[in-house]
């Protein structure tokens, strides 16, 4: 069974940001994600791994990076990645 708070025990599919029909999408947003570098796992430990954020983003707009970034022409603000953050870096603020 997949534990998805685990990442050694997930597979995620690669995904490349792309502009779709909609175009860029951030304009729809009424919250944006603030992201707390402080909290992040990522930068407490050069060891660890999490990257739970990016993988559950649904329009790619967080890279894999360390620390990730969040591209705000393409997040809508669904607070999917706040809320999967296990380590509460990244919140919800109301534009
Ligand atoms: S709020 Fe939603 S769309 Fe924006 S970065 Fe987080 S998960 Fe992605
Ligand atoms: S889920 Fe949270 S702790 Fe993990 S990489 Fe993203 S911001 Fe950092």
């Amino acid at each position: 069974m997949v534990d998805y708070k685990d990442p050694k025990s997930t597979i995620a599919a690669v995904q490349v940001p792309s502009e779709g029909e909609a175009g860029k999408t951030g304009s729809w947003r009424s919250f944006k994600p603030v992201f707390n570098p402080e909290k992040c796992i990522l930068i407490k430990s050069e060891k660890a791994r999490c990257h739970i954020c990016w993988m559950f983003c649904p329009e790619v707009a967080i890279t894999k990076s360390r620390p990730p970034t969040i591209n705000l022409d393409y997040c809508k603000g669904c607070g999917i990645c706040s809320t999967e953050c296990p380590h509460g870096a990244i919140t919800m603020k109301k534009e």
